[in-house]
């Protein structure tokens, strides 16, 4: 099989073509394949940077990428590298948008594809995309961290391709939207805000923010703000959480594959990891929808939760920049229509009419 670079995604190049000299396993023998991931929208905020009083408000809209979340961006190279290493099955743990990813960029390539799902654990938008693109879907009875270390195990013992973010290929694909914030708006901010589930994508901005910062095409680095679900919230507690629990299912996990490697990328960037409740969560879910027309699912809403509460808080005397000087970046990692329940859940304002103008004419108020 071949993989003609130029054929694949003439509009989008994607992360492998547009950033695959700065991810070193990337190689003259690696398949360049894309399904048009990375390259997305980075837009300002029209109304919450008003309560949150800073100088600018991005918003970073990895939900526009080919499966509805940023791991599109991590799973090309991992699939390209499975590929290229003549794998003929990946696997993966997965709560959903994992599942989702590697279920599509596998069928693309002609992989087979295999998911464990944690237990009554997947939004049904996620279990849909795995279904559709033909993956085989094995319910663990167990929660997310029992997935993973099985599907470990699986993959020391066979020639299958782990796709989790264990995978090292994941974040070097993650760490270039941190390029692209920095190549979109000709610096790194001076705050991202990200949810954090398994913790690496905090550390994949954090390196890709780094590697623009020595290579001098960034003159600064951020503050790493990571946001965990109150109730899986191990990093902040400092001790992992048997039975993870928040309406943000994509960041409920006990035991982050990457904790040690956010905690670094917190102190090295003096930043933050803190937590928000499941009602802050919704909160801003709700404000993103209303208010920026941006309908994310609500493991992203995690961080603008964070945002907003971190707004309220009284300027520390650290001598760290004011909000007022602030430009930041919020990552809005998945799409809201991945987990339709929650936004039905929340208030929904149907009503009946007959379907009769005067009936219609009178519920529109006019
Ligand atoms: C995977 C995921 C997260 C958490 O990212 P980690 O790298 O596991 O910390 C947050 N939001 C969404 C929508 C995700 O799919």
């Amino acid at each position: 099989m071949s993989y003609r670079a130029e054929t694949e995604s003439p509009s989008h190049p994607g992360v492998l073509r547009r950033y695959g000299d700065r991810i070193p396993d990337v190689g003259s023998n690696t398949p360049l394949i894309s399904l048009g991931e990375g390259d997305t929208p980075l837009v300002h905020s029209r109304r919450l940077h008003e309560r949150v009083g800073c100088r600018e408000l991005y918003f970073k809209l990895e939900m526009c990428n080919p499966t509805g979340s940023f791991k599109d961006r991590g799973m090309v190279v991992a699939v390209a590298k499975a590929l290229e290493s003549e794998s003929k099955a990946v696997l993966c743990a997965s709560t959903g948008n994992t599942s989702a990813s590697a279920a599509a960029y596998a069928a693309r390539c002609g992989l087979d594809a295999y998911v464990l799902v944690p237990h009554g654990n997947i939004a049904q938008g996620k279990l849909a995309q795995a279904v559709a693109h033909g993956a085989r879907i094995l319910d663990v009875q167990g929660n997310f961290d029992d997935a993973l270390r099985l599907a470990r195990l699986i993959c020391e013992q066979h020639p299958v391709a782990l796709v989790n973010s264990v995978n090292p290929y994941r974040l070097e694909g993650q760490k270039t939207a941190a390029f692209e914030i920095v190549d979109s708006i000709g610096d790194a901010p001076d705050l991202l805000f990200i949810p954090i589930g398994n913790a690496g994508n905090i550390t994949a901005y954090w390196r890709g923010f780094v590697e623009y910062y020595r290579a001098e095409i960034a003159t600064k680095k951020p503050r790493m703000m990571g946001w965990q679900a109150e109730g899986a919230a191990p990093i902040v507690e400092g001790k992992s959480v048997a039975d993870p629990q928040s309406v943000a299912s994509a960041i409920r996990i006990g035991n982050p594959a990457s904790w040690r490697l956010a905690e670094a990328a917190r102190d090295e960037s003096s930043g933050e990891i803190k937590s928000v409740s499941d009602d802050e969560i919704l909160e801003a879910y709700r404000l993103l929808a209303r208010e920026e027309g941006i309908f994310c699912e609500p493991a992203s809403a995690a961080c603008v939760a964070g945002l907003l509460k971190y707004a309220r808080q009284p300027v520390g005397p650290s001598g760290g920049r004011s909000l007022a000087e602030s430009t930041i970046v919020c990552v809005i990692t998945g799409h809201g229509l991945k987990d339709p329940e929650t936004a039905l859940g929340i208030e929904s304002e149907i009503r009946e009419v007959e379907p009769r103008i005067e009936a219609i004419e009178q519920a529109m108020g006019l």
